[in-house]
This record gives C-alpha cells, structure tokens and sequence, in this order.
C-alpha cells in the first residue's frame, strides 16, 4: 500500500481521498480550508500542516485544485510539494486547467528529476463519492502504470490518452463538446416549446434522430471518417433546412445563436466545394479553415 499526499480535498477532491483510504493507502491531506481538512482526518486521513509536510515521505502526490495558478501555488509556492517531495516519488495533477499549464508544470519538474501525469476527471461529484469517475491520463506509459493502483480506486474507467498534457487537452476538448452542446440542446427545446409543440414528444423524436442521439455516434464513423463523403445527406440540403429552423425561430422570437453560426460554416463549406458532398463535409471544412493537411 502507497503512501499519498493529496493536496485539494474539496468536493472532488475529499471523496477521492476517502477512496484511496478504503484502497488502504495512507494518506497525508493537505488543504487552505480548515474545516475540508478536518472532515477528511476525521475519516481517517493524516492532517498537514503545508503541501510540502503532505508530499513528506510520499510514494505519490496528488493535487485537485481549482486552476492552474493554484496548482502552480501549490507546487512551487513557499511551504509547497517541490520542498517535500521525494525524487523518486510520482506528481499527479487532477486538477482541470489549461493545458499549457500542465506542460509548464511538467517541464519545471522534469528539470528536478521528478516525474509528473495528468488525470483531470470526468463525471460529477457522486462518482467521485462511489470511485466511478472517468479519468483522463497523460504521461509517459510506466508512470501511468505506476499511478494505476491509485487511479484505480477512484475511477472505474481509465484512459490514457497520450504524453503528459494530453489528459489536460482530452478533458478540455471533452468539455468544449458537452458545453457547447448544452446551448444548443436549450435553443432546441426552446424552439421546439415556442413552435408549440410538447417537449416530452420533442425530446422523445430527438432521442432516436442524430439530433439527439450525436454525430459521433452516427453519422461519422459511417461517413467522414472513412473518407466517405458520397451525399446520404447533401450540405446543401441541410443549409436549406437550417434555414428553414431559423426562419420558423425568428416566427416564433426564439434566440437561435449557434443555429446562426452553424449556418455560415455550412455556407463556407459550399464556397469550398462541398455543397453536393455529404453533411460530414463540415468536418473537413472546418480542418481546412484550421489549416490541417488535407486527410484524403
Ligand atoms: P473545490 O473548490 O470544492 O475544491 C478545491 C479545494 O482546493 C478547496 O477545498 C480549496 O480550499 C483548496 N485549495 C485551493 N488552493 C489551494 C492551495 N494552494 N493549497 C491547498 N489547497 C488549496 O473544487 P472541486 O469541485 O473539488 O474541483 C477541483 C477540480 O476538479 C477543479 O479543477 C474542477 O474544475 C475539477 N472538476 C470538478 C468537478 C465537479 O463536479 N465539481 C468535476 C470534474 C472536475
């Protein structure tokens, strides 16, 4: 069993330390919250003073912290884990901050010896609760090895996503997904009330369309991303009905703000030739305009 300075024992941060306690591992906890610290060495954590007094001794150091600037504080800062932490010991930052942080981190480490992953999480704070979060890894393949016997009590779906930063970036780009979405899922429904329509059978027709169900799971493993663009449903067409949902918006006064700017890339898809090309043409589209090679 490991011995685990965990640095951020807030709302994520306490059940996954209560996680490693009931793996057996020893854990010394350090958090600027008092009473989070307290509640943590009550279930049976070692209560430190500082970052450093938690990474004393430590096979592994794990930070859950806000943002960068606090895992940066946290590490490098006075009273921080560097002043602590042991050479051969393992820094894993859990945390979800810009990516550029996390290389940064990384690099000012690695200038001391000391090897880092990342593994921000996905999932809310009830996985954290039953250690059944998903969990993001970037590093190099024999300290995520290392790292698994931890990883593993606190989420049940690991995934190693590349070199270090390359959790950071999956969680971010995950992240962009899902939050987007979330506006347009609003404007939808909205749409959908403000058109009359009920929307238990709105969301009931959606659940079986690509509308609800999502292009990963659907249209693009089938088509773009097996270099199949041969028309099942032309851009042109749903640049039409993309109009169509717009016009009926602007009826009803719903706001449609993605739904606008969805329409101009479909229209910038049609000015690059792709209007009588499948509706996945939007993906080599928008890699045209991010200045990636061309992939067929
Ligand atoms: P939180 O605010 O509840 O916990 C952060 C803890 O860090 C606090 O207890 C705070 O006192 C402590 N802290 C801040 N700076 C410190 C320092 N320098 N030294 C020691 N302790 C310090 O936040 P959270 O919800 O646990 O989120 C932690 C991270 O996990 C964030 O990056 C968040 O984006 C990410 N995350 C959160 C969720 C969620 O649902 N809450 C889900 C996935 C990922």
């Amino acid at each position: 069993m490991a011995t685990v300075g965990f640095i951020g024992v807030g709302v994520m941060g306490g059940p996954m330390a209560r996680n490693l306690l009931r793996g057996g591992h020893h854990v010394q906890a350090f958090d600027l919250a008092a009473e989070a610290l307290e509640a943590l060495a009550a279930d049976g954590a070692v209560a430190a003073g500082s970052a450093a007094e938690a990474a004393g001794g430590a096979d592994a150091v794990i930070t859950m912290l806000p943002a960068g600037e606090h895992v940066k504080a946290a590490v490098f800062g006075t009273g921080g884990v560097v002043e602590g932490l042991a050479p051969d010991a393992l820094y894993i930052d859990m945390s979800t901050i810009l990516p550029a942080h996390t290389d940064e981190i990384g690099a000012a480490l690695k200038e001391r010896g000391v090897a880092m992953i990342d593994a921000p999480v996905g999932r809310p704070q009830s996985h954290a609760v039953t250690g059944t979060l998903l969990i993001m890894v970037g590093g190099a393949a024999a300290d995520v090895e290392r790292a698994r016997p931890l990883l593993d009590c606190m989420g049940d779906t690991i995934v190693h996503c590349g070199p270090l930063g390359m959790g950071a970036r999956m969680k971010v780009i995950n992240n962009y997904q899902a939050i987007a979405l979330n506006v347009l899922t609003a404007e939808t429904l909205t749409l959908a009330e403000a058109s009359g329509l009920d929307v238990g059978v709105a969301r009931e027709v959606m659940g079986g369309t690509v509308a609800g169900r999502g292009h990963m799971a659907t249209t693009y493993p089938d088509k773009v991303l097996k270099g199949d663009l041969e028309p099942g449903f032309m851009v042109d067409l749903a640049h039409k009905d993309l109009g169509l949902a717009l016009e009926l918006a602007a009826q009803c006064r719903v706001p449609t703000t993605l739904g606008a700017v969805a329409r101009q890339v479909y229209a910038r898809a049609q000015t690059l030739g792709y209007g009588r090309r499948d509706w996945t043409s939007i993906y080599p589209t928008v890699r045209e305009l991010a200045g990636l090679p061309d992939a067929s």
